[in-house]
């Protein structure tokens, strides 16, 4: 075991991260193969499995499970499990997430021993350990370096992470200086197993015991049943917060915010939020959401245990989600026809444009476009009579209100028929009033490269209603 704090402190990488050193039990050599270069085989799979991690996340737990037939349920001891549940569950939530792995505020030593003991006792890994794990999540997202990736799969991310071993060269490195410095994270890291068995066994068997004579109850479900809970229930931080639910901040990568993760994580299930704004303490920003653990944070800080509580300006918020919901349109308009872009149209002459509109075309000019309505004639709700009079013609007043003010609409309907652009002057001038009237809306792309028509900027519009002269 090492001892003198110096050896804490590993060779620093270009990045400013250091190599992750173990405190504790021998120190891997990063030189040597990895099982994980192997292909899992027949013969090797044993190799394969993190013997001590399935132990105890799966063998125990099986184990309790069978013990419990034996052990009658009595109330009160069900009811301490439910609040130590809780207790570990802020362990991990307040302490190793929001306090250790992302600093979102800063604790008095106190408070920090409290949410130390209460991290053993949800038998997770130590603070130090997970932390280092996490913040590699958060920088590598979704990558290989990513420890637990959903990329790998639902099953992986929640648990196969842990079952399997994994090649310390893949995870990506990160800087845990601040954790090294911190002594109540070094001292949990190097007694870590010892604080597992007090605070995760030993307690909640004596507590039982000792206060209502449930010494059996208090170790079964106090203990191994409770920690089984805890560890599955803060499992799904990283599989069932990126796999279900909604994406209102970023949508690049997997996070999502859903109501049943936050239930199960004591909160950390507004996860999308929690990836774009991780240095906040908050996961849930409406006062209505379900986040407890932000709850306790606050709490704290009203009673002097917590301070520098960390918040992102609402206005970034409201940014981020306004960008998300106008990428959501975007993608919406691209799947919707707007008619081919005007620059991608033929330039046809006044002459051309007539002579094929008495060779059969059914083809209407409007702003200078030119549009052929030949399918629409029969389906035009003002008749047929009206539109066929405008065939060959300029009907850009008539269209505009000369003989029928047209709706919008009628504007974005006429835009999927357009076929030309006419040469010379009406062409000119539509680029000219797009110009002039300041409507370089017209040409604003939005992120998918489509071009934005709002309604009353199509081009067929005139801003000057024509005088209704004969419509009324
Ligand atoms: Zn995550
Ligand atoms: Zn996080």
């Amino acid at each position: 075991m090492a001892s003198s704090s110096s050896a804490v402190q590993a060779e620093a990488f270009p990045d400013g991260t250091t190599e992750f050193v173990p405190l504790r039990g021998k120190k891997y050599d990063l030189r040597k193969p990895h099982i994980t270069d192997q292909p899992i085989t027949v013969n090797n799979w044993y190799q394969h499995v993190n013997w001590l991690n399935t132990t105890f996340i799966i063998f125990i737990p099986m184990l309790g499970v069978v013990a419990s037939y034996w052990v009658p349920m009595q109330l009160k001891t069900v009811i301490f499990s439910i609040a130590y549940y809780y207790y570990a569950g802020l362990g991990i939530t307040a302490g190793y997430h929001r306090l250790w792995a992302h600093t979102s505020y800063k604790a008095t030593t106190p408070l920090k021993i409290f949410l130390a003991a209460a991290g053993a006792a949800a038998v997770e890994g130590s603070a130090r350990w997970w932390s280092r794990d996490h913040r590699a999540h958060h920088r590598y997202t979704d990558t290989e370096k990513d420890p637990y990736s959903v990329r790998k799969g639902l099953l992986y991310s929640h648990i196969g992470w842990m079952v399997m071993k994994q090649n310390p060269r893949r995870i990506g490195r990160t800087d845990i200086t601040d954790l090294n410095e911190d002594p109540v994270v070094v001292w949990q890291h190097r007694h870590y197993l010892k604080s597992v068995i007090a605070m995760a066994l030993v307690v909640p068997t004596l507590f039982c015991g000792l206060m209502w004579g449930d010494f059996l109850g208090g170790f079964i479900y106090g203990g191994i049943l409770r920690i089984f809970f805890i560890q599955q229930a803060t499992f799904c931080v990283n599989s069932l917060a990126h796999w279900l639910g909604d994406q209102p901040f970023d949508d690049r990568n997997s996070p999502r915010d859903h109501v049943i993760t936050a239930f199960v994580t004591l909160g950390e299930g507004y996860h999308n939020f929690h990836h774009e704004f991780p240095s906040d303490f908050r996961n849930a920003i409406e006062w209505w959401q379900y986040d407890p653990t932000k709850w306790f944070i606050w709490i704290c800080k009203q009673v002097g245990l917590a301070y520098d509580l960390k918040k992102f300006p609402h206005n970034e918020i409201e940014k981020g989600r306004l960008q998300q919901i106008q990428k959501k349109l975007d993608q919406k308009r691209a799947t919707l026809d707007w008619g081919i872009p005007l620059e991608n149209l033929p330039v046809v002459s006044w002459d051309d444009f007539v002579s094929e509109s008495k060779n059969g075309k059914a083809l209407v000019a409007v702003a200078g476009v030119i549009h052929d309505v030949t399918n629409f004639i029969s389906e035009h709700p003002g008749g047929k009579a009206l539109i066929s009079a405008a065939v060959g013609k300029d009907a850009t007043a008539i269209f505009n209100g000369g003989v029928y003010l047209h709706s919008n609409a009628a504007h974005n309907l006429l835009s999927t028929m357009r076929v030309g652009v006419l040469r010379g002057g009406c062409e000119v001038e539509i680029w000219k009033r797009a110009q002039s009237e300041n409507k370089d809306v017209a040409s604003i792309n939005d992120s998918t490269g489509k071009r934005i028509v709002r309604a009353g900027d199509q081009v067929t519009r005139v801003s000057q209603p024509v005088a209704t002269a004969d419509a009324a």
